[in-house]
């Protein structure tokens, strides 16, 4: 057994903190803003071009970082310290975007890859959240292609982007099925833009769809391949957000620690009363034993014959669920050593205890994560528990 990092790794991570500092100079700004001006998304751009760090998820030949999971974790990690969601500015094409078209790629995928274009992914509806099989957009096909209608709620970039990775019930069987649509496509309409608990550097508006003509060629990765795709993308989305929470509360925590020691109260440091000791070391556990649980699955997802895939989507399960609720409880404690302080805006621990709560909902909630732990349990046994290479 090896633990320690990679050399490229170890650069990766080198590399992705010295981007993380230099964009948590906007984090202030984005914060009293509700975003970024144009001008800061350009110079930004231009940072995540510089650092390589652009679609670490996509194949270096289609201009891609072309990260394996676990350095793709390595980096999030570090990206995951910032507040205003400012880590969603060094983009990762939705990995749905690797089943275009030759032609498709050229015309959605590179683009998005150089930082041209930026997708959003819209499966939710008023309807279909936890359930996406409630579908009710639908695509009716006619002579020339196939036409849209419906809604979809909580599209995460959807003001920034210009296309959309739209899921809908295609033709009379109503196969779920994705499309690639501009989002000038006559039709579409921005009906609102709810303002969340976070603030985060792009907006989450709900669109409608009325008669939304788009071609034939805007199926992305065939017709009925709707689920199929959007669940391969699970495993790997749910690894970066726990790696991400993990990032996150560690900078929770060493911002908490410093303060313990700094602030005192009754003439001593607080960091000298026991109830604060007690909170600081259950924070480094829940940061500890999930950083290690998170980077082991991310290896063994590069490690994976096709199938192991099912237990290694359980295992990214087990990863966000227990990453993004021990972030949860520690960034409660850091908040809660920072006092007053910890309720201000100004502070980051104000921000993160806002901003890692949708951690528990998005991509499956904490509930969703439960229940395809124990469906594996239950269909494979407890193997699920194994290190690998055990027998
Ligand atoms: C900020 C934000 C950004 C988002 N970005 C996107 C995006 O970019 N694209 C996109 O398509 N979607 C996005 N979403 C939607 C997100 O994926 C859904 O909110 C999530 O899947 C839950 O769906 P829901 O909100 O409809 O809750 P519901 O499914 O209505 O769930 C409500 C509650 O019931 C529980 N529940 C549901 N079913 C069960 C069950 N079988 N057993 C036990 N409990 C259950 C849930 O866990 C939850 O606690 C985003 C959401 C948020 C908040």
């Amino acid at each position: 057994m090896d633990f320690r990092l990679t050399e490229r790794q170890a650069r990766l991570k080198a590399d992705a903190r010295a981007l993380t500092d230099l964009i948590a100079g906007y984090e202030i700004a984005c914060e009293e803003n509700n975003g970024l001006p144009e001008s800061d998304h350009a110079t930004i751009r231009d940072a995540v071009l510089d650092s390589g760090l652009q679609a670490v998820n996509m194949p270096a030949e289609w201009g891609g970082a072309g990260l394996t999971i676990a350095e793709q974790a390595t980096v999030q990690e570090e990206l995951g310290r910032l507040t205003g969601a400012l880590w969603d500015m060094v983009w990762r094409p939705a990995n749905a975007l690797r089943f275009c078209t030759p032609e498709q790629r050229e015309r959605f995928l590179v683009p998005v890859i150089e930082g041209r274009r930026r997708d959003c992914y819209a499966v939710t509806e008023p309807e279909a959240g936890s359930d996406p099989q409630n579908l009710a957009t639908t695509a009716t096909r006619n002579d020339a292609g196939w036409v849209l209608n419906g809604e979809k709620w909580f599209v995460t970039v959807g003001d920034h982007a210009d296309f959309m990775i739209v899921l809908a019930a295609a033709g009379p069987e109503g196969a779920p099925t994705l499309f690639l649509v501009d989002k000038d496509t006559p039709g579409i309409e921005m009906t609102r833009v709810p303002r969340f608990m976070h603030t985060f550097v792009y907006e989450h508006p709900e669109f409608t769809f009325t008669d939304v003509q788009v071609g034939e060629d805007a199926v992305l990765g065939g017709i009925g391949g709707g689920y199929d795709i959007t669940r391969s993308w699970f495993t790997e989305e749910r690894l970066m957000i726990a790696a991400r929470t993990i990032g996150a509360a560690e900078r929770a925590l060493e911002l908490a620690r410093d303060w313990a020691v700094e602030r005192e109260q009754f003439g001593a440091p607080i960091a000298s009363y026991q109830l604060i000791q007690g909170m600081l070391a259950d924070s480094a556990v829940d940061i500890a034993v999930n950083r290690a649980y998170t980077h082991q699955v991310a290896w063994e997802v590069d490690q994976a014959s096709p199938e192991d895939r099912k237990t290694l989507h359980a295992k990214a399960s087990i990863a966000k669920l227990a990453a993004s609720e021990a972030s949860g409880r520690v960034i409660d404690r850091c908040l809660q050593i920072f006092g007053g302080r910890g309720y201000d805006r100004s502070y980051a621990v104000e921000r993160l205890y806002r901003e890692l709560r949708v951690d528990r909902i998005w991509e499956g909630t904490s509930e969703i994560q439960r229940l395809i732990i124990a469906n594996e349990l239950v269909k494979r046994g407890t193997g699920v528990l194994a290190l690998p290479g055990s027998r």
